[in-house]
C-alpha cells in the first residue's frame, strides 16, 4: 500500500477543534503518516495517540517545512485550521504555505466542514486518484 503523508497544522485558537477533527477520523487518520507544526504535533501526540513527525513551530518555520515538503512532491493533504479572527506573527508564511497547495495542485481544507468532505471522499487515500500534476518548466 503506498504511503499517504498528510500534514496537520492549527492556530492556538483552532487547536481544539483539530483535536476533536482528528478523534471524529482518527481510522483514517491511522492510515496516513502524519506531519505537524510543532506545537499542534505535540498535542496532536498527546491527545489522540497518533506517531506524529514534528516540525518547527509554525512562527518558528515549521509552515515552510511544510511548504518544502509540498514542493518536493512528499504530501497528500495538508489540513490547516488556520484563525481568521487573529494576527500570526507569521502571516506571510502561512499565505506561502497556502500558495504552495495551489502551485502544486495539493488538496487542503482549511475548516472542519471541508475537511470532513476531504477525508470521507471515496477518492482520499485511494490508489486509483492521480491528482493531476502540473508541469511547469524548470528553472535550472
Ligand atoms: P504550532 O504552529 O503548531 O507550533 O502552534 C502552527 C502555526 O501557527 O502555524
Amino acid at each position: 500500500m503506498q504511503e499517504h503523508t498528510i500534514a496537520l497544522v492549527a492556530h492556538d485558537h483552532k487547536k481544539s477543534e483539530l483535536i476533536k477533527w482528528i478523534k471524529t477520523h482518527i481510522e483514517v487518520m491511522k492510515k496516513c503518516k502524519i506531519v505537524a507544526t510543532g506545537t499542534t504535533g505535540k498535542l496532536i501526540a498527546s491527545e489522540t495517540g497518533l506517531e506524529v513527525k514534528r516540525y518547527q513551530s509554525g512562527p518558528l518555520g515549521g509552515d515552510q517545512q511544510i511548504g518544502a515538503l509540498i514542493a518536493e512532491g512528499g504530501l497528500t493533504a495538508l489540513f490547516f485550521f488556520w484563525d481568521p479572527l487573529n494576527p500570526a506573527p507569521h502571516d506571510p508564511d502561512v499565505k506561502a504555505l497556502l500558495r504552495l497547495c495551489s502551485v502544486w495542485n495539493v488538496p487542503v481544507a482549511c475548516n472542519s466542514a471541508s475537511a470532513d468532505l476531504m477525508v470521507t471522499s471515496p477518492l482520499f487515500l485511494s490508489a486509483d486518484y492521480h491528482p493531476a500534476k502540473p508541469n511547469y518548466e524548470r528553472v535550472d
